[in-house]
């Protein structure tokens, strides 16, 4: 009489559903399971031994096997279950934020109350000026398409020019080209466009906003940064007025002491351009590090709106003229409150916030 090769099976299967549930994490899951089911396991093993019985006995022996197998893997798969229970409730358990952390050293009794941030306060600030001057404040998509942040501006497609903004893409061509603005200046001609279809002209209009590009941070750059854009179009508005804006708004913003200069510089949208300078506001015109000793810190570029823009957006060039400045806010605010690492902006580091309250 010859010993059935599964005469222990129920034992052996036991075995298999103890050493299961004797696993303790995913990862010793997945390096015993061969062992447990797979071909070089005991059910394996046994399922080749069955090759020499008797036809109806092998049958009968492989439907056993075949049971016990599936009793195994049924096993495994809930312990698999539960061990991916278990790692993500331990991973929401690390992941989740100490708000004790951060706010601890700022509670006090009676707590202290919160306060806008420097770029938004600064942002403020300026369009307070710039209203006074008799500007108003108009808002933009940070999501452009091509033709709104590029084309009409007077840069084509494969414009050389384009390489002065490295751009955020969200799509690419059909049904068109979509960016995160580089620039505060698709914000003109949205609004020349509305004042063109509601006939509308002039425009005195202030344009702040967030921009984007792909700029690897620095002291002195962001990648995400703000820049408030300036537009006047109205007859016979001349170089002249662009100076005297920039100029008032210098010594109304930074103080009578601290004026504005013009620099021949070029900018597809504008024509002539400029880039503007402002006395110093570390040393005044005195000359140190921050100035490179010149005594004057570059703020921003303006100039006389491109006949292009006009053509891309109606306006008719014969009647009207027009111009249009810009200059970062974050710049601004770092000048004005001399914040050495520009990076301090975004951090949100309660002991640098804390000190602009
Ligand atoms: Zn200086």
């Amino acid at each position: 009489m010859t010993t059935s090769p599964l005469a222990n099976l129920a034992i052996q299967t036991a075995e298999l559903l103890e050493a299961v549930k004797a696993l303790s994490s995913l990862e010793a899951l997945r390096e015993a399971e061969p062992l447990i089911i797979g071909k070089r396991s005991i059910l394996s093993t046994l399922q080749k031994s069955l090759g020499g019985l008797e036809p109806d006995d092998r049958r009968e022996a492989g439907a056993q096997l075949q049971q016990a197998r599936r009793t195994v893997e049924a096993a495994l798969e809930l312990r698999r279950d539960q061990l991916a229970l278990g790692a993500r409730a331990e991973r929401l358990a690390s992941d989740r934020l100490d708000l004790g952390d951060v706010v601890v050293g700022a509670i006090r009794w009676p707590a202290s109350s919160g306060h806008p941030g420097l770029v938004a306060s600064t942002q403020r600030e300026l369009e307070d000026v710039f209203v006074a001057m008799g500007f108003t404040v108009s808002d933009g998509p940070e999501v452009e398409s091509d033709w709104y942040n590029f084309e009409a501006l007077n840069i084509p497609p494969a414009h050389p020019a384009r390489g002065m903004w490295d751009t955020f893409y969200v799509e690419m061509g059909e049904p068109e080209t979509v960016v995160l603005r580089t620039h505060t200046s698709p914000t003109q001609i949205h609004l020349m466009e509305s004042a063109v279809a509601s006939n509308s002209l002039p425009i005195h209009s202030v344009m702040p906003g967030r921009c984007y590009r792909r700029d690897t941070p620095d002291a002195r750059h962001l990648a995400t940064f703000h820049q408030i854009e300036g537009l006047v179009v109205d007859r016979g508005i001349t170089f002249a007025d662009l100076a005297g804006v920039i100029e008032t708004f210098t010594r109304k913003y930074f103080g009578p002491d601290i004026s504005a200069r013009l620099r021949p510089a070029y900018f597809p949208f504008t024509e002539p351009s400029a880039e503007f300078e402002i006395t110093c506001t570390i040393c005044r015109g005195e000359g140190c590090r921050t100035c490179s000793h010149t005594g004057w810190i570059e703020l921003g570029g303006c100039g006389m709106l491109d006949p292009a823009v006009f053509e891309a957006v109606g306006v008719d060039g014969d009647e009207w003229s027009g111009f249009a400045f810009g200059f970062g806010i974050d710049r601004c605010a770092q000048m004005r409150y001399q914040v050495a690492d520009m990076r301090a902006l975004i951090e949100n580091d309660v002991r640098f916030l804390r000190q602009f309250s």
